[in-house]
């Protein structure tokens, strides 16, 4: 058997004639910019989300970008972010000239630990970044009190995790402004690059609006220093048919992720995936951790099983990110992740049979 670490047509087939339907519609239209596709999807997307506004833009690092634009944050102020997010998290920062300050993130849940977060609040913090990193919220009722008692602004990365709650309410609708990824490996995918923002604030919606088109609100009139940082038409009538399947796919995942849950549960060489009582998962990844990392994704690739690693090298530890002056040891639950940990195969449609494969995959190399 061979088991790709992801297989977009079980995904894909099953609603291909609606898909096909989708571009018809678009590609009879001629309108591709900016139309009746990427005003429905916001809509509908917004509703799912539980937020007022939905801005549809061109992929989900700029929807970051443009969280932290409209919130004025610039050169001078610091924003806190996990040490063990995706890049993405921390190069919006730097766009707008703010400096990322990062916070160790829960040995358990992978996500930032609130615990570690009031130590790192300076006068020139404005802002934290909660990734709900893999799948999972974050615990998001003591980031929200923190935030609140210090004064700063709440930008969720909720890249990962559409559709996952914490304490029953859906992440994307806690902060000011929140940006997702609709990139084609995320729980909801375009067929090409496309990114959402999420907010209950009319002034920021506007603002990110404006933002992502030139920074005008009439045509030719420029407001804004604004970005060409649009969801097009195209990815946008894609996306509306892909959400009315996204809570259905998200069941598949959980269903998936408990057969793996039982499939390893007897290797205690392992660390599984843990939520935290409050919180939903959402499995966008089903991440394990062995102190034998390497050695355990080389022996499953010659099994003809696809692993990646989320993420392998920390962002304090990028070349790009030498300047901050972080050596190896500055963040060790950071990097102690990076060294352990190891994403499993995972799709909606995947099948028991293929589940149990990488299970058996996973026991022979430890009994080995
Ligand atoms: C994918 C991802 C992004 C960036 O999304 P793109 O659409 O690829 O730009 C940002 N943050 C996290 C946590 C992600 O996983």
């Amino acid at each position: 058997m061979k088991i790709p670490f992801l297989h977009f047509p079980a995904t894909h087939m099953p609603i291909k004639k609606e898909m096909m339907e989708a571009f018809e519609l678009v590609f009879d239209s001629s309108w591709f910019i900016l139309g009746q596709q990427v005003n429905a999807f916001e809509k509908a997307y917004a509703h799912f989300n539980q937020v007022e506004h939905c801005i549809g833009v061109s992929n989900g690092l700029d929807a970051l970008h443009l969280a932290l634009k409209s919130l004025h944050i610039g050169p001078g102020d610091e924003v806190i972010v996990p040490s063990n997010t995706f890049i993405a998290t921390v190069l919006a920062v730097s766009y707008v000239g703010a400096t990322p300050v990062f916070v160790e993130p829960d040995r358990k849940t992978y996500n930032i630990d609130p615990k570690k977060l009031e130590e790192k609040i300076t006068p020139k913090t404005k802002a934290i970044m909660p990734v709900h990193l893999y799948g999972q919220a974050c615990e998001m009722d003591e980031i929200m009190s923190i935030a609140s008692k210090h004064g700063l602004y709440v930008i969720e990365d909720n890249a990962q995790s559409q559709g996952a709650t914490y304490d029953g309410k859906i992440t994307g609708s806690f902060g000011n402004i929140n940006a997702t990824s609709f990139y084609p490996g995320k729980n909801l995918g375009a067929l090409g690059d496309a990114g959402g923002i999420t907010t209950n604030d009319a002034t920021l919606a506007e603002k990110a609006r404006t933002l992502s088109n030139y920074g005008t609100k009439v045509k030719y009139v420029n407001d804004d220093i604004g970005f060409n940082m649009r969801m097009d038409e195209m990815q946008a009538a894609f996306l509306k048919v892909k959400l009315a399947h996204l809570n259905n796919w998200i069941e598949q995942r959980r269903q998936i992720a408990k057969w793996y849950d039982e499939y390893l549960s007897e290797i205690n060489q392992i660390i599984l995936p843990y939520t935290h009582p409050s919180a939903t998962h959402t499995y966008h990844l089903y991440v394990i951790r062995t102190e034998r990392r390497d050695e355990l994704q080389k022996h499953l690739t010659s099994l003809n099983i696809g692993t990646l690693i989320h993420y392998p090298i920390p962002p304090h530890l990028q070349n790009a990110y030498a300047d901050l002056g972080f050596g190896k040891g500055s963040f060790p639950i950071a990097e102690e992740i990076a060294d352990t940990c190891i994403s499993l195969p995972i799709w909606p449609g995947m099948t028991e049979e293929q589940v149990a494969y990488v299970s058996q995959g996973i026991k022979s190399f430890f009994n080995a």
